[in-house]
């Protein structure tokens, strides 16, 4: 197909719908406002971090509070009359013959030329009771997200033996005071011996529930016992916090997210994807990143299918 046909067919009332407003979303409406591309953002609303209290490691904007930085970016969009934003969750997409038509869950309805795909990834927690209510607030996952702030202090890893070694290295990097908490399961004796050379303690015992607020979180074990700690770090598992990639037909990754080649598309032709789902190292610099990264490679696309 000549580029003109491929401009051609899919021709639509925008030029970019882009699916998500989180640091990767909202980065890439930035760049596609500014390069006067008719687009529209839908949002629910939902950002990863929202239940956190502050964001770091973003240049120039370390501490500031995950609403701060979305709002901030709103409101910078604002200036570019092509970028409209609707609140509102996406629930269907499908690609025609003219272009990708995006479905709200309220019955509004666009269609564009290039699709996005910025719908982030969600947290699963272990199913210890107690922790869900805690989380971001002395629950915590990432180290370079909230690990100096627990720097020294006494904090709890709870993970499975197959993968602790790993996550205690770097939080014992952050803090000596550490105690591995296995949930029921037996740590080897190996590398059971390894942590008590480093005056890691390791508790197997199963974890009835965790009570009180940060910096006193109390872990309750199924034996009675209790363990007092400042934070409490958790391993994850991540999932997709949207199925609409896989329901057009997009390729997935594995575990989680969606296989796009160096210019961020997926291996629907016209649809991207960026953030959390699309790019190593979940941080909110590396979303925004890719983000940007997108929305030049989407310009670019359209700018060749115009020339
Ligand atoms: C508790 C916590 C704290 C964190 N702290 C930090 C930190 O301090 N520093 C840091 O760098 N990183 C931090 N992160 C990681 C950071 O949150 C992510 O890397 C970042 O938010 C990814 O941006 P994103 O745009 O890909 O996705 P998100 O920010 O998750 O945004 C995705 C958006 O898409 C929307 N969406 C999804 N599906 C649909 C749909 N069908 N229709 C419409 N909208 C949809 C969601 O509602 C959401 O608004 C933290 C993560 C967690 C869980």
């Amino acid at each position: 197909m000549s580029a003109a046909d491929k401009a051609n067919s899919l021709a639509g009332d925008r030029d970019v719908i882009v699916i998500g407003a989180g640091p990767a979303g909202l980065s890439a409406a930035l760049y596609l406002g500014r390069s006067r591309r008719q687009t529209l953002v839908v949002d629910a609303g939902e950002p990863r971090n929202a239940p956190a209290h502050s964001a770091h490691g973003v240049f120039s904007r370390d501490g500031a509070t995950p609403a701060e930085l979305v709002a901030d970016a709103r409101r910078q969009l604002e200036r570019y009359p092509a970028v409209e934003v609707w609140r509102g969750k996406a629930e269907t997409v499908e690609k025609g013959p003219s272009g990708f038509v995006v479905r709200t869950q309220d019955g509004r309805q666009a269609r564009a030329r290039r699709l996005l795909f910025a719908t982030g990834i969600r947290d699963e927690l272990p199913d210890i009771e107690g922790l869900a209510e805690r989380w971001a607030n002395g629950v915590l996952h990432c180290v370079y997200c909230h690990g100096y702030e627990i720097a020294d202090q006494p904090v709890a890893l709870i993970a499975a033996p197959d993968i602790a070694m790993r996550a205690v290295a770097s939080v014992y990097q952050l803090t000596q005071n550490l105690v591995l908490c296995t949930n029921g399961e037996a740590m080897p004796e190996a590398e059971a011996g390894q942590l008590a050379r480093r005056g890691i303690h390791v508790v197997e015992m199963k974890i009835d529930r965790i009570s009180g607020d940060a910096p006193d979180l109390r872990l309750m074990f199924a034996d009675g016992s209790e363990l007092t700690r400042a934070a409490v770090f958790v391993r994850t598992i991540l999932k997709d916090a949207s199925d609409l990639p896989a329901r057009l037909g997009c390729e997935l990754d594995t575990p989680y997210g969606v296989v796009v080649g160096l210019d961020w598309q997926t291996s629907v032709p016209g649809a991207y994807a960026a953030g959390d789902i699309a790019a190593p190292k979940d941080q909110i610099i590396v979303a925004a990143a890719s983000g940007a990264q997108a929305a030049i490679a989407i310009n670019g696309d359209l700018v060749q299918a115009d020339w």
